[in-house]
């Protein structure tokens, strides 16, 4: 099946004043059309930079150094901001974690919704206002003639959230990203938007990459995850491959960190002893050798690559490298 987004070799780095911080590095994964992945993974592993990078919302510190972002085959790394600007909203739409500050508090939220749909499909505000109310309609919003003319501050969380989906799916953007689209939400009014955002998939066929370190969510919603650690993809593969063969080490140690449906209720949760490595002098072997069980001579000095597992799945570890697999294969 064609690609609809192929991040290629992406490395993304950040200028301090401590130095160059290595955010994202050398990462490669794609989203084919109608497709939701999830990009998993503790704070600071460079999931948000990701998203921001394929958007292009990085701050002025940050640099693309090396890499593609190939979206239907055009490639994005290079395009101008002003080009950017018919992209965004039109054919990727974004929803973030606070949608308070993603709002603008001083603008009417019929408005909000209205303005992208003026932009890129040259329609009359009329036309683009009662389009905003259809919108409000298909993510939920009672009322929603009279709300178009409300702002921001007179809706509850839960709702200011689908006031960002309507906008981020107005002009039925091919992918959606969203990061963290939950997280500021309670427990019920997560499901429900978590419900939405997979009904509104279904019907329009929009890729989805959710950003998230909720991997309840992540095996309730998605096709396949990426899993990141210190800027890096360690391991892919279909929810079901990651969920119950898990094949990298952090993999496995994220699962374990994390309560389960399926879990035994005497099993403790194990937290993952240690921290993830400083991005500003990154290690020269495999990232998670510091706090990894199964670490070897060899994960200390040199970078494993992504390799083959089984299915959709590969991971970046020793332990699955072909020599070594190869190896053991003879031993036997
Ligand atoms: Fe552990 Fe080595 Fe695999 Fe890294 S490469 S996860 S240190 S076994």
């Amino acid at each position: 099946m064609e690609k609809l987004l192929e991040i290629k070799n992406l490395q993304v780095s950040f200028k301090t004043y401590g130095g160059e911080v290595q955010a994202v590095r050398g990462i490669s994964f794609h989203v084919k059309p109608g497709e939701i992945i999830a990009i998993v993974g503790e704070s600071g592993c460079g999931k948000s930079v990701t998203a921001k990078t394929i958007m292009k919302l990085l701050p002025p510190q940050a640099m693309i150094q090396n890499g593609e972002i190939l979206l239907n085959g055009v490639n994005l790394v290079n395009k101008k901001e002003k080009e950017m600007q018919k992209i965004r909203g039109n054919e990727i739409g974004m929803i973030f974690q606070d949608p308070m500050t993603s709002l603008n508090p001083t603008t009417k939220v019929g408005y909000q919704i209205a303005e992208g749909l003026m932009n890129h499909k040259n329609i009359s505000k009329q036309e683009a206002l009662n389009q905003a109310i259809k919108m409000l309609e298909t993510v939920g919003i009672p009322l929603p003639e009279k709300r178009i003319n409300q702002y921001p501050h007179e809706f509850s969380g839960g709702m200011r959230q689908r006031v960002m989906i309507a906008i981020a799916l107005a002009c039925q953007p091919k992918l959606l990203i969203a990061d963290e689209p939950t997280t500021a939400l309670d427990v019920t009014i997560q499901a429900q938007i978590l419900k939405l955002m997979k009904q509104l998939q279904e019907q329009t066929d929009t890729s989805i990459i959710l950003i998230t370190h909720d991997l309840g969510v992540v095996a309730e919603l998605c096709d396949r995850v990426v899993v990141m650690y210190a800027g890096q993809v360690v391991e892919t593969g279909s929810v079901n491959e990651i969920f119950t063969n898990p094949s990298h080490p952090y993999t496995q140690s994220l699962l374990n960190s994390m309560p389960r449906l399926d879990m035994d209720r005497r099993e403790k949760l194990k937290p993952i002893i240690g921290t993830p490595p400083d991005l500003l002098d990154p290690p020269k072997g495999c990232s998670f050798f510091p706090r990894c069980e199964r670490a070897m001579r060899v994960c200390k000095d040199h970078s494993p690559t992504l390799d083959f597992v089984q299915g959709a799945q590969h991971s970046a570890c020793w332990l699955h490298h072909p020599i070594k697999k190869k190896l053991e294969k003879a031993k036997n």
